[in-house]
C-alpha cells in the first residue's frame, strides 16, 4: 500500500535551478515512489546564518517506502549531491538558529499520510512547517485543506496565520 507524502525542497548554493530539478529525478527514481505533483518555484530570503537566497518548492510523492526508508533514501540523495556535513559551529549545533546554513540541497519530510512521528532522527509533521512561509506557500498549493494532525487546522490556516517575516516570491528565473 503506497502512502502520500509531501517534501520540501530548498537550495541556495550553485546552480539552484539545476540542483532542484536533478533532486527531483533523484527522487523520481526511487523504489517504489511516484511524483504525482509539484508545486511552483518560489524564492525565500534566508534565515539563520546562510546569504544567498534559496529556491524552494514542494512535490506530493506516492511512496511505499516507510517514513525512516524515506528519510534515509533522501539523506543519500542530498550526500550524492554533494551536501556536505556542517562543522561544529557552522549548523552542526543543536540549535535551531544554527542550522540554516548555506546548502547545495536539503530535502525534508513535511508530511507523511496523516502519521505523527516524534523520534530523534524523524519529527512528522516538520516541527518548522508552520513558521516557515517559504514551506508553507507552496505546500499550501498542493495540499490547503490538509488538517495538521497536531494543530488541527489546515494548511491554508496555517499560511495565513504565520508570523514570518522573511521575503518570499514566485522565482522568476534570470531576475
Ligand atoms: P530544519 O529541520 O530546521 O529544517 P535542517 O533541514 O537544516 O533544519 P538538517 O541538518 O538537514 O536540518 O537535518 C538535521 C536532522 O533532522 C537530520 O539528521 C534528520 O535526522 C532530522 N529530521 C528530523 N525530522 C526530519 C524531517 N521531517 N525531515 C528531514 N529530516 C528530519
Ligand atoms: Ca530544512
Ligand atoms: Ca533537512
Amino acid at each position: 500500500m503506497s502512502s502520500t507524502a509531501y517534501i520540501g525542497l530548498g537550495t541556495n548554493l550553485g546552480d539552484r535551478e539545476t540542483n532542484l530539478r536533478r533532486a527531483i529525478d533523484l527522487i523520481s527514481e526511487l523504489a517504489g515512489t511516484r511524483i504525482t505533483r509539484h508545486s511552483s518555484v518560489y524564492e525565500s530570503e534566508p534565515h539563520g546564518r546562510a546569504r544567498n537566497w534559496f529556491i524552494n518548492s514542494v512535490i506530493e510523492i506516492h511512496t511505499e517506502l516507510d517514513p525512516l526508508e524515506l528519510l534515509k533514501a533522501l539523506q543519500k540523495i542530498e550526500t550524492a549531491m554533494g551536501r556536505k556535513k556542517p562543522a561544529k559551529g557552522e549548523g552542526g549545533g543543536k540549535k535551531a538558529s544554527d542550522r540554516s546554513v548555506s546548502r547545495i540541497i536539503d530535502l525534508d519530510i513535511l508530511l507523511y499520510g496523516n502519521q505523527t512521528i516524534d523520534e530523534r532522527r524523524l519529527k512528522v509533521p516538520h516541527p518548522e512547517l508552520a513558521n516557515r512561509k517559504f514551506v508553507l506557500l507552496p505546500l499550501s498549493e498542493l495540499a490547503p485543506a490538509y488538517v495538521h494532525p497536531v494543530r488541527g487546522v489546515t494548511i491554508s490556516e496555517l499560511t495565513v496565520a504565520c508570523k514570518d517575516d522573511k521575503k518570499v516570491h514566485l522565482f522568476r528565473p534570470g531576475r
